[in-house]
């Protein structure tokens, strides 16, 4: 899809456009910033979390309250830092008083996370709870509790890669049960980045235009007309 270079600045570009998004007139009209994600835009690993909280909202960055003090120390068990990964959300702005994301403003939203996930090129995707998990598996029905710690290669828009969905960091903090399957779960990261890259499905066929076979005469504008118009 291009280089390194090439994907960077189309996602910055998407950047761009997302932070004048007005799709939910109720997030934009109570959000303080738009929250993009952050990270490296080559990153081998990606996570996926829900929505921006208040921290969040207020600094631009994801995952930057408690929730992120977690993941921030989970990554240092692995050997990984931020910088190393990129993180997004499925919400870019925040919803008010925290509460769930809505159906219609995953919609609204999921193309910035699809072109992320397109131009970072990540091979594993590690999805962070329930909403995450149940978009990118485009299965509604099937929960983290049941997913979580299992990997699958699955299509997302034109690639193939390695899907990891686990629990929610948020939803660890206070449950010391949870936070050692988190850990456990975690600890398997750095052998599903050593795994091969998942395979990639044989680019679409470029639509090729027949040429017409008899070329027709066009009457010409005279010059001077078309002058004017620029
Ligand atoms: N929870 C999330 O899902 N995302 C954040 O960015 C912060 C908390």
């Amino acid at each position: 899809m291009g280089t390194a270079a090439e994907r960077r600045e189309e996602l910055k570009a998407v950047w761009q456009q997302a932070q004048a998004c007005t799709n939910c007139p109720q997030l934009a009209s109570t959000r303080q910033t738009v929250v993009f994600g952050s990270g490296n835009a080559d990153a081998d690993l990606m996570f996926v979390g829900e929505a921006p909280g208040a921290n969040e909202d207020r600094q631009g960055l994801p995952f930057v309250g408690q929730a992120g003090r977690l993941l921030d120390t989970l990554l240092e068990e692995i050997g990984l830092t931020r910088g190393d990964v990129f993180i997004a959300n499925v919400l870019k702005c925040r919803p008010p008083g925290n509460r769930d994301p809505l159906p219609q403003e995953i919609d609204a939203c999921q193309d910035y996370l699809f072109r992320q996930l397109e131009l970072i090129e990540p091979r594993v995707v590690c999805t962070l709870g329930n909403f995450s998990t149940k978009l990118l598996r485009g299965d509604p029905s099937t929960g983290i509790t049941r997913l979580h710690g299992r990997e699958e290669i699955r299509r997302i828009g034109p690639r193939r890669v390695r899907l990891y969905p686990i629990y929610h960091p948020a939803a660890a903090l206070y449950t010391p049960k949870m936070l050692d399957t988190l850990r456990a779960d975690f600890a398997r990261l750095p052998d599903l980045l050593a795994l091969e890259p998942p395979d990639q499905p044989e680019p679409e066929p470029e639509l090729v235009v027949p040429e017409p076979e008899i070329a027709l005469e066009v009457e010409r504008e005279p010059e001077a007309a078309q002058l004017g118009l620029f």
